[in-house]
């Protein structure tokens, strides 16, 4: 491993209670868990524990593009959400494409009628969580997977096929969490373009990183009050314009559903 990305996993864990703290200005609930991991954890409590770069995959694998030529990937993460959702699903149904939602468990139970939209929409559905949480990165690799395990039947219970994608949220990543995944059979997929819509961004650098996306490349947007939902008719009709293809992970990555 070279220096530099020793370097990024530091700043990587160093910057991880921070960016949790970021990441919840949307969810004001969150706020003070981030603040309070990022003061418990310590300075290299993080680092030993775990890192928000997934990208770097020093714990173990993840997807981080597809594999199809030609097929750009659009993923999005913390919904259901009762404003957000609805548009998303409108513009990918307009489009007649499907994308990927990593999904929090919770938020989908107080919802389900949105869960089951993304569902009739034939769209994928991805574990993002039980709730909103880095605490599996923590917790031993059996009671991490029973967390999963748990989130997994709960979506199983509404109607939601086997579920093969996770990703964590804020990007933490831990040897623990790696463990809990692979007990209850689970694959990291990250992203190749993190467009920065779930923190305050101004629209126009979002449609540019978002539109800057191109083959093979993993889009990730957020369920929420941000603004991607209002932007994604024309980010579609840019990027077929551009002759890609937009879709789940699984067509990204040419494998079955
Ligand atoms: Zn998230």
């Amino acid at each position: 491993m070279r220096v530099a990305e020793w370097a990024s996993l530091l700043l990587g864990g160093l910057s991880f209670g921070g960016s949790i703290g970021g990441y919840s200005g949307l969810l004001p609930g969150e706020l003070g868990l981030g603040l309070s991991l990022g003061g418990a954890a310590g300075l290299g409590g993080m680092v030993a524990l775990g890192s928000a770069r997934p990208d770097l995959q020093i714990f173990g694998p993840s997807v981080q593009r597809g594999r199809v030529p030609g097929r750009l990937v659009l993923s999005i993460d913390d919904g259901p959400h009762p404003v957000s959702t609805p548009l998303f699903l409108q513009a990918l149904a307009e489009a007649g494409v499907r994308a990927t939602f990593f999904v929090l468990v919770d938020r989908a139970l107080a919802c389900p009628d949105l869960l089951w939209a993304m569902l009739a929409g034939g769209h994928e559905i991805g574990l993002h969580g039980l709730t909103h949480s880095a605490r599996i990165t923590w917790k031993n690799p059996q009671d991490g997977a029973n967390e999963l395990r748990r989130a997994l039947r709960l979506l199983s219970q509404y109607g939601t096929p086997p579920v093969r994608w996770y990703r964590p949220p804020f990007g933490a990543v831990s040897p623990r969490m790696y463990q809990a995944l692979q007990i209850v059979g689970l694959e990291m997929v990250w992203c190749s373009v993190r467009t920065g819509d779930g923190v305050a961004i101004p629209v126009e650098r979002l449609r540019r990183r978002a539109e800057g996306a191109g083959d093979r490349d993993i889009v990730l947007l957020h369920d929420g009050t941000g603004p991607a939902p209002k932007l994604l008719p024309s980010l579609l009709q840019g990027w077929a314009a551009r002759g890609l293809q937009v879709g789940t992970v699984s067509e990204g990555l040419g494998v079955l559903p």
